[in-house]
This record gives structure tokens, C-alpha cells and sequence, in this order.
């Protein structure tokens, strides 16, 4: 099987050609067509935060969005800021407990909002799809009405820029997001979370909160023999922000543990599924 020389690509989660006698995948070639410049990126998040006197940072208690609150309160230093945690119902408990603990000892207010996410997670275990999508996409809508009613322009998320070319989002209603951790590489973030009070939960798959993404990606994996955190992991390790063999990792075949996963299909009334 070809393997993509740059990236973690292989022929069964992209399209890969010869060039120059390298195997290239199609997505690493347009990436040589047009890199991104990670230097001017880096400058125009330094420029947008400037105008970042009061925001809300989308905290999932999850070790990017920890590292998002760190850099907004301790690097950006801005004046107003509200760690706002969405719980979906199947956050780790870990994940709440550092997120209370972290936005404690940086002095950030924390709060949390409740709303039951089991529609979107049953659907994507009984059709071996990711909930990734459209899970973020009601957070980030829950997030932007929480925004409009308490008169904040800005959400700061921990998001990694795979895609794209601006660290920012213009939502509607005027309220920007911005993606604070653009170009920023798996080592810096992890000596950011060694300074802080951050405890590991041993989760499989690309997560530090969510119990679901693991049963996910274990129905995905079943139905389709890959990770469906492939496409952005392979950009990650393009772009140089993560090492191969941690990648390599993160998209392996997740060992999910038979308490957890358990847990997720009795919550979800899907137990039946767990017998096949
Ligand atoms: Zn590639």
C-alpha cells in the first residue's frame, strides 16, 4: 500500500500519486502548491487580539481549549474573560473537574451549560459516522447566542487551524471566532499544560473530554477500517504541528474500555447494539 511521504495519508484515505519518485498524496500537493505561512498567521492573531478587551473562551476542559484559556488570560492578557463549558451530556468527568480546577487557579469565571446531545450521538453510533461535525457546530451555535445575549463580539476557541487560511470566523450577528491556537504545534501546547493543574483522563482517540468520540470512532473503524480523524491529523502532521509517530497513534484502531463504552450505549438507549 502507497503511504503519503509528507503526511499520514495511505491509499485508503486519499489519493496518492507518484512525484519525482515520492508518493505524494493529493491533499500534500496542493499544500506544495500554496503552503500556509505559518509566521503571518502567528502575526495576524497577534494583530486580531489586540482589539480583545472582553471574551468568551469555549471551554470544553479538554487540553486545547485549557491551552486556549491560558494564552487568552496569561499571554494575551485580556481584561474580561468568561470560560463557558457546553456539556453535552458525555463530557469525561475528568474534563470537568480540570476545567473548574484550571479556570480557578488562573481566576477566570467558569460556567456551564447544560444541553443533551444524545440525538446527534445516537445517530452517528448507529450509522458509523463521526459526531465530531455536528457536535462542534451546535456548540459553536450555543456559544454565539450565549455570546449575543451577554454583549460579547469575541469567541476564543482552541481549534488548530487544519483547514483554511485565516485564524478567525466571522459569525452572523457580528460575534467572531478565533482560532487561538492556529499553527501552534502539539510540544508547545503540551509545555503550556505541564505548567497548569491539567490531569491526563485515559481516553481513547484524539480527545481529552469526550467519552464519545471513542465508541465512535470504534463503529467507524468497524465499518470503514480507518479513523475518521484521519484527514485532520495527516494535515496536522503536513503542516509540521505534530510528529508522525504520534499521529500514527492517534489514528490507530482505539482501545476503547468495556466500562466506557458501556456506559455511552446504555446512556443512549443503544444497548442492543452492543450485543451484535
Ligand atoms: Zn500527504
Amino acid at each position: 500500500m502507497l503511504r503519503c511521504s509528507l503526511c499520514v495519508h495511505d491509499e485508503r484515505t486519499a489519493k496518492i500519486d507518484i512525484i519525482d519518485g515520492r508518493p505524494i498524496c493529493r491533499e500534500c500537493q496542493v499544500y506544495l502548491r500554496h503552503p500556509v505561512d505559518r509566521e503571518r498567521i502567528r502575526a495576524e492573531l497577534e494583530e486580531l487580539m489586540k482589539d480583545v478587551d472582553r471574551a468568551i473562551v469555549a471551554y470544553s476542559g479538554g487540553k486545547d481549549s485549557v491551552v486556549a484559556l491560558y494564552l487568552a488570560k496569561e499571554v494575551f492578557k485580556v481584561p474580561e474573560l468568561e470560560a463557558v463549558m457546553i456539556d453535552h451530556g458525555l463530557m469525561a468527568r475528568e474534563a470537568i473537574e480540570n476545567a473548574g480546577r484550571i479556570a480557578r487557579a488562573l481566576g477566570v469565571p467558569f460556567k456551564v451549560l447544560r444541553h443533551d446531545y444524545s440525538d446527534i450521538f445516537r445517530d452517528a453510533l448507529l450509522k458509523a459516522e463521526s459526531p465530531c461535525r455536528r457536535c462542534s457546530k451546535r456548540t459553536m451555535e450555543k456559544l454565539r447566542k450565549y455570546a449575543l445575549r451577554n454583549g460579547y463580539r469575541y469567541i476564543i476557541t482552541g481549534h488548530e487551524l487544519p483547514f483554511g487560511h485565516h485564524p478567525y470566523r466571522l459569525m452572523s450577528g457580528g460575534v467572531v471566532q478565533i482560532r487561538l491556537l492556529s499553527m501552534m504545534t502539539e510540544k508547545e501546547r503540551l509545555e503550556i499544560l505541564e505548567r497548569l493543574p491539567f490531569e491526563f483522563p485515559e481516553l481513547p482517540g484524539y480527545t481529552t473530554n469526550c467519552l464519545v468520540l471513542g465508541p465512535a470512532l470504534e463503529r467507524y473503524w468497524e465499518k470503514h477500517g480507518h479513523s475518521f480523524e484521519h484527514r485532520r491529523i495527516a494535515a496536522l502532521v503536513r503542516y509540521g504541528l505534530m510528529d508522525r509517530e504520534k499521529a500514527e497513534k492517534e489514528t490507530s484502531r482505539p482501545a476503547v474500555p468495556a466500562e466506557q463504552k458501556k456506559f455511552v450505549y446504555r446512556k443512549l438507549g443503544l444497548d442492543t447494539l452492543l450485543q451484535e
